[in-house]
């Protein structure tokens, strides 16, 4: 009999890969809720008029991904392509937006019936956070440091954060017209995508990936000379508070996003190791969303990032299918009960580490081997010098990271570091 596979661009994480995600969804759970974020959950399922109305018909989520069907009752429903609308949805039915300053955040798979290729899928997942309730640039400034924070503690480097702001409505209308005219001197340059972008909704063509048109994209006219004053000193401010924390930025003009919620504030971080697909978060200011789901006027800026691209930045994590995380090698014999000891108060103060003490005696070089086999992350080292001083060696055995030796008592808060607890 032929065998059934899964649906092309839907992906089974498997027990190998798991502790990867685990981590990851850990990591991002923690650093939310240190600043005030809360989870919440809603369905995977919503209204298709959700969507048309709140990402908007022109764009090419509504247009061409979703995945719409009628069920059995004849209604028009969508699996979730994003989650900021389902999020806000939920928000304003429980009344959870009103007259309050209110941070969520949510965890899960979307839906979009994309080209599947490299970090292109149709079952991804995102981790998304909205604060509501908040017109000021300083929340801006705090969501984009949460994210610059996330990188740090999972340990990504080389991450590039872009920001521009697209103004209100008028001003994003007035730029519309500015820009229709520059692509239409070069419009036999435009494929038929590009084309059609460029009668229903023009700014998506700055986001081209086609590279025949880079050059013209980066000729075009930008939005900040149409910017008013009051968007031009939130953007000034944020700029000033984002240099005070110490997140380093480049202001792109021509940085647009393909809902048609995002006014105001945009961001997006990037990697350049991911090719085409290196957007790993973005998001932005949406401070008339709510409105436009029946909710009152509330202000909100939020982000999604990508669980597969980060994760692919991050390549296999510590301690992979159950194998221990660290290995502690008793390079002294007279150290054996200050090894079991000190083992048992590492796992008072981490219970989800996986700690193999060596028993048994044998050479340090053995029992490196032995360490080794386990497939540890790091080894652990007390011997005589480590005895004497009261310290204890951490050696990375794979990824990167330095050795480093460290007192007893600091020992569970730099390994909980070392492993992303
Ligand atoms: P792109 O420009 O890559 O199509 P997007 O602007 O459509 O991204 P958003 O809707 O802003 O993406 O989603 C936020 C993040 O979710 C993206 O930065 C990316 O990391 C991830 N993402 C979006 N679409 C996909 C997909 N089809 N497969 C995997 N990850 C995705
Ligand atoms: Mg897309």
């Amino acid at each position: 009999m032929e065998t059934i596979r899964a649906v092309r661009g839907m992906h089974d994480t498997l027990p190998d890969a798991v502790s990867g995600w685990r981590r990851l969804e850990r990591v991002a759970e923690r650093v939310l809720e240190s600043y005030g974020y809360r989870e919440i959950r809603f369905p995977l399922v919503e209204k298709t008029e959700l969507f048309e109305r709140t990402i908007g018909k022109l764009t090419d989520i509504v247009s061409k991904e979703m995945y719409t069907f009628a069920d059995r009752n004849g209604e028009r429903l969508t699996l979730r392509p994003e989650g900021t609308a389902g999020c806000v949805r939920a928000g304003i039915e429980h009344g959870l937006l009103q007259g309050v300053a209110q941070r969520l955040w949510y965890v899960g798979p979307m839906f979009r019936h994309e080209r599947p290729q490299k970090a292109r899928f149709r079952q991804f997942h995102q981790v998304g956070a909205e604060a509501f309730g908040l017109p000021g640039p300083d929340i801006d400034a705090e969501l984009i440091a949460l994210s610059a924070r996330l990188w740090r503690e999972l340990q990504i480097d080389g991450l590039r954060l872009e920001i521009n702001n697209l103004g209100d409505a008028q001003t994003r209308q007035r730029y519309r017209g500015k820009l229709v005219d520059y692509f239409e001197a070069y419009v036999q340059a435009l494929n038929e995508d590009e084309r059609e972008r460029l009668a229903r909704n023009p700014l998506r063509i700055l986001d081209s990936k086609n590279p025949a048109l880079k050059a013209i994209i980066e000729g075009a006219p930008t939005l900040d000379a149409f910017l008013d004053g009051g968007s031009r000193e939130h953007f000034a401010e944020l700029r000033r508070m984002l240099d005070h924390i110490g997140v380093l930025h480049v202001v792109n003009p021509r940085l647009v996003r393909g809902l048609d919620y995002y006014g105001g504030t945009v961001f997006e971080w990037a990697s350049t190791r991911l090719g085409a697909q290196g957007a790993v978060c973005a998001g932005g200011r949406y401070d008339t969303l709510v409105e436009t789901i029946g909710g009152k006027p509330t202000p909100a800026i939020g982000f999604a990032l990508g669980i597969e691209r980060l994760l692919e930045l991050i390549g296999s994590g510590p301690a992979p299918a159950g194998e221990p995380h660290a290995y502690l090698v008793v390079a002294e014999a007279a150290a054996q009960a200050r090894a079991l000891q000190l083992a048992e108060q590492l796992r008072d103060r981490l219970p989800q580490l996986r700690l193999v003490v060596h028993c048994g005696k044998g050479t340090v070089k053995s029992q490196f081997k032995k360490a080794d086999r386990s497939g540890a992350w790091l080894a652990l080292v007390l011997g005589e010098e480590e005895l004497r001083a009261e310290t204890i060696t951490i050696k990375p055995l794979r990824g990167q990271g330095e050795q480093r030796t460290v007192a007893w008592e600091a020992a569970a808060t730099e390994l909980g570091r070392s492993l992303g607890f």
